[in-house]
């Protein structure tokens, strides 16, 4: 398993140190690990200002001391991006090396997204179609190796709001796709949907069927732990998933640069160890 979305003390919102991260994800049998901490520009955001690369680094090079025998570690990060914040996020990224850095929309451009009151006063539509235009945008920079939740909201969409059908917004979809497919840009399967609401991977199978169908072979996948147990959670039903979709192999990376390793090779290497 290669986990890429797991958070350490260097998040506001995970208690986690990254030294318990590693012997959880040895138990669990994950091959690869990328620590990927929230950087946030969003002032609102609670891990506005939090964020310490070079405490990040030192960890990373203590880690990679004790552990560096048994598990691959990546320093990775999952930057917060929306157009209003765009600026600050290109002056980060060029002043920070890591091996691999997720994309993640969680606000909009005119404030919160993620959170169940931003949809008192606003239809679905108003938001998914807002929060696909940030994620299309932050596709377009070019700067991210993977995009992650790309459908983050309807883990947050109260029932009164009705059912958040993907099918709906197939032209955004396939708007993001065909420059994620140009581009070269990864997307993520983030597992954590599969043990939390919405309960199924964000996003679903029907999304990653039509990202197939557009050419669509680049993904990584990730549990976005914030506590050891769940490491490598929901990676088996996420291969399943995708080979039924078309997906066959699952995107790594050293020093920002993709290899592609097929999902029966992991598959296989996962049945010896
Ligand atoms: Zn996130
Ligand atoms: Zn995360």
């Amino acid at each position: 398993m290669l986990d890429y979305h797991v958070h350490t003390t260097q998040s506001a919102d995970c208690n986690t140190p990254m030294r318990v991260s590693c012997e959880a994800a040895i138990r669990a049998g994950v091959a690869e690990i990328a620590f990927t901490d929230h950087i946030e520009h969003e002032p609102a955001d609670m891990s506005f200002g939090f964020y310490r690369y070079d405490q990040y680094l030192d960890e990373l090079e203590q880690a990679r001391g004790e552990f560096g025998d048994r598990l691959v570690i990546l320093a990775g990060a999952e930057v917060d991006f929306n157009r209003g914040i765009q600026d600050d996020v290109e002056c980060f990224l060029a002043k920070h090396a890591f091996d691999f850095v997720i994309g993640s929309v969680h606000y909009g451009e005119s404030g919160e997204i993620i959170f169940p009151e931003y949809f008192d006063n606003r239809s679905l539509d108003d938001v998914f179609l807002a929060y696909f235009e940030e994620v299309h945008a932050a596709v377009e920079t070019g700067w991210f190796d993977s995009i992650g939740h790309i459908d983050l909201p309807k883990r947050y969409s109260p029932s009164a709001a009705g059912a958040y059908d993907s099918a709906r917004y197939r032209d955004s979809l396939t708007m993001i796709f065909q420059s994620m497919v140009n581009r070269r840009v990864s997307f993520e399967i983030n597992t954590s949907g599969l043990r939390q609401a919405p309960r199924t991977s964000m996003p679903s199978a029907q999304i990653v069927a039509l990202y197939s169908s557009l050419g669509g072979e680049l993904v990584t996948i990730g549990s976005d732990s914030h506590v050891p147990d769940t490491i490598g959670a929901g990676f088996e039903r996420t291969y399943d998933m995708l080979e039924l979709c078309g997906v066959h192999a699952v995107s790594r990376f050293r020093d920002r640069t993709r290899e592609q390793i097929q999902i029966s090779e992991l598959r296989r290497r996962s049945r010896s160890t």
